[in-house]
């Protein structure tokens, strides 16, 4: 993507106190995550693809870090411990579904517990989005969720909506539903207290 979209992104960001940061590959942020969380730090982990290919998770665990990661959980009762936990951390440490260039950080959530931690609880959050995620604008970045995102996220959570094998959103009833909560994050009271790291490469969906 062009980086004067990009650098039109982080100004939108920082008129909703939101800081954006740039980084030309997904190592370069991790480097940049691993510099600015300290080693005494507690960290939450939302569920993420482009989190998972950085291994972020288990770097910041293994150098030291105390980190609450459902993905790493045996059992449901242990996912639910984990993301509970994750919501009184330091650092929480997402992906999102879409981000407009005007600013919009757009999710949507089977259960809720990563816009919750988003929103609040945590101390500070980073979410790391690839340039595949940015939209011209908040209703691209709705329709990109709907039938983009969700059906990938429901096929990976072995689930089995009806856009599954449609890829496209049919507002479902479906017991394997997973849009559960359509969350558009605007702005932030604590300015900078979350961070948007924009990577000029692509993953995650
Ligand atoms: S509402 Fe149903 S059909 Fe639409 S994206 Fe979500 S799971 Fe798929």
């Amino acid at each position: 993507m062009e980086k004067d979209k990009i650098e039109l992104l982080i100004d939108n960001l920082a008129t909703r106190n939101i800081k954006g940061y740039y980084f030309n590959d997904f190592n370069e942020a991790k480097l940049k995550i691993k510099e600015i969380i300290s080693i005494e730090d507690t960290i939450g982990i939302g569920n993420s693809i482009t989190l998972k290919n950085m291994g972020i998770s288990l770097e910041l665990k293994n150098r030291g870090n105390i980190v609450y990661d459902k993905t790493l959980a045996k059992t449901k009762q242990e996912s639910k411990v984990l993301k509970k936990k994750s919501l009184l951390v330091d650092w929480y440490i997402t992906g999102t579904n879409a981000v407009s260039i005007g600013g919009h950080i757009v999710n949507m959530d089977h259960s809720g517990n990563r816009a919750a931690a988003m929103i609040y609880g945590p101390e500070n959050v980073i979410i790391v989005i690839g340039v595949n995620k940015i939209t011209d604008d908040l209703n691209e970045a709705i329709f990109r969720v709907r039938n983009i995102a969700s059906p990938k996220n429901a096929k990976r959570a072995g689930l089995n909506p009806p856009c599954v094998d449609t890829n496209e959103c049919i507002d479902c009833r479906s017991e394997d539903r997973v849009c559960n909560n359509l969350v558009i994050i605007e702005g932030q009271n604590d300015k900078d207290r979350m961070k948007v790291f924009i990577v000029n490469e692509s993953d995650g969906f």
